[in-house]
């Protein structure tokens, strides 16, 4: 499973970096980041709650 954000449409909420810290981080530059490669099988739970948080759904989680 791997998670992915289309960056220029993020709103910088920190939803998704605190629902799923082990997958997303805010980036330094402000939007939301992904920083692992492969979403660990425990995390997907959280990885796919995020994906449906975000306030405009651009997380994309398969
Ligand atoms: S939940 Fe969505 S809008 Fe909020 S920081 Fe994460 S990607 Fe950005």
């Amino acid at each position: 499973m791997k998670a992915e954000i289309d960056r220029d449409g993020c709103i910088s909420c920190g939803l998704c970096a605190s629902i799923c810290s082990g997958v997303f981080r805010m980036g330094d530059d402000g939007p939301a980041e992904v920083y692992v490669e492969t979403v660990p099988s425990d995390m997907e739970k959280d990885a796919l709650e995020a994906q449906d948080s975000c306030p405009v759904s651009v997380i994309t989680v398969e």
